[in-house]
C-alpha cells in the first residue's frame, strides 16, 4: 500500500461536514439549509462545491468560501474548491424545512410557499401576503418597507406585540 493513496471521504461526508458551515448573514442556519450548496462532487482529487449566491453579487460569498475551506481542511480535505453558478438562480424553496424552522427561532419569519399556478409557473407573492409574526405567531402584520436588513428581507411590524421583525422574502 502506497502512503500516496489518501482515503477519500464520500461525498454523503463532506454534505455532512458543510452542515457546520453557517450562512454568515444568518448564523443559524447552515449553507446546506439555506439550500445554497447546490452539488459537492470529487475531480482530479480535489474535492468540488458548487453554490449558488442566495442573490447575485452577494457579498458574503468570499466569507462562505473562506468558511468552506477551513471546515473541510479539520477534516482533513486539503485540495477545496469552491465553484459559483448563477443559473438556475436561487430561490427560497430549496430552503430547507430545518432551515425555515431555524429562521422562526431566530426572529425572522420564514419565506412563505409559493403560490403556484395550475401551469406550474410560480408567480410572484402576492402583495396582501400574510407574513406571521415570529415572535408571538400572530397573523396581525404590516409591511413596514420592501427592505429590511438586507435587501433580501422586507421590515414588518407585528400589530399584536407591536416587534419589528424582518421577513424573508420568497423569490
Ligand atoms: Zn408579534
Amino acid at each position: 500500500m502506497s502512503a500516496q493513496v489518501l482515503e477519500r471521504a464520500s461525498v454523503a461526508q463532506v454534505w455532512t461536514w458543510l452542515e457546520q458551515v453557517p450562512d454568515p448573514e444568518i448564523p443559524v442556519i447552515s449553507v446546506v439549509d439555506l439550500g445554497i450548496v447546490r452539488d459537492v462532487a470529487w475531480v482530479d482529487g480535489a474535492c468540488v462545491i458548487t453554490i449558488t449566491p442566495t442573490y447575485s453579487g452577494c457579498p458574503a460569498m468570499t466569507v462562505i468560501r473562506d468558511d468552506i475551506e477551513r471546515v473541510l481542511a479539520a477534516q482533513g480535505v486539503g485540495h477545496v474548491s469552491v465553484q459559483t453558478r448563477l443559473a438556475p438562480a436561487w430561490t427560497t424553496d430549496w430552503m430547507s424545512a430545518r432551515g425555515k424552522a431555524s429562521l422562526s427561532g431566530y426572529g425572522i419569519a420564514p419565506p412563505a410557499q409559493q403560490v403556484i399556478d395550475i401551469s406550474g409557473i410560480s408567480r410572484r407573492a402576492s402583495p396582501a401576503l400574510v407574513v406571521a409574526c415570529p415572535h408571538c405567531g400572530s397573523r396581525h402584520t404590516r409591511l413596514v418597507s420592501q427592505f429590511g436588513s438586507t435587501a433580501c428581507k422586507a421590515l414588518y411590524r407585528c400589530g399584536d406585540c407591536k416587534e419589528p421583525f424582518d421577513y424573508f422574502k420568497a423569490h
